[in-house]
């Protein structure tokens, strides 16, 4: 039986952006400062430090990635508090934190979470009309595999 999640118009969202691509998601977030402000906005350490410089709005900032910060936007998805991750990532050098940035991205699948690892994806998002109002977000039935037998 597939449930639905209501993803309300003002959402829960996360930045994230490895060293390489902070500059990227910085002139992003520039860029769309007032579509931002609609919404409540989180953060792995440094990555909100720097946002927070620019966007002149609150930003609940979560420990550094590296030191844990994927790890709790992981958790605050499976708990159903982040709604959209705008997760800049860095293909071309290994993250001490690959694990960390392995489970994130899974997590974002697992519960459906609309995801965005560049500016093009990220332009996209925010030019739908689903951004500034409810949204039902198809959630996977998981009684069959929390029910097996062991
Ligand atoms: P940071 O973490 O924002 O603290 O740099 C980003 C990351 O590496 O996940």
């Amino acid at each position: 039986m597939t449930t639905f999640r209501t993803i309300p118009a003002s959402k829960h969202i996360a930045l994230v952006a490895h060293d390489n691509r902070k500059d990227e998601l910085l002139e992003w977030a520039v860029v769309n400062k007032e579509a931002l402000s609609m919404h409540h906005l989180y953060a792995t350490g440094t990555t909100g430090k720097l946002l927070e410089g620019h966007l002149g709005q609150p930003i609940k900032k979560l420990l550094s990635g590296p030191l844990g910060g994927d790890q709790q936007l992981g958790a605050m998805i499976a708990e159903k508090k982040i709604d959209v991750v705008i997760f800049f990532w860095d293909p071309l050098s290994a993250q001490p934190h690959d694990p960390d940035i392995k489970a994130l991205l899974r997590l974002c699948v697992v519960w459906n979470i609309p995801l965005a690892c560049d500016s093009a994806t990220a332009d996209f998002l925010f030019t739908s009309p689903l951004m500034s109002g409810e949204y039902l977000s198809r959630q996977s039935d998981f009684t069959e595999y929390l029910s097996r037998k062991l």
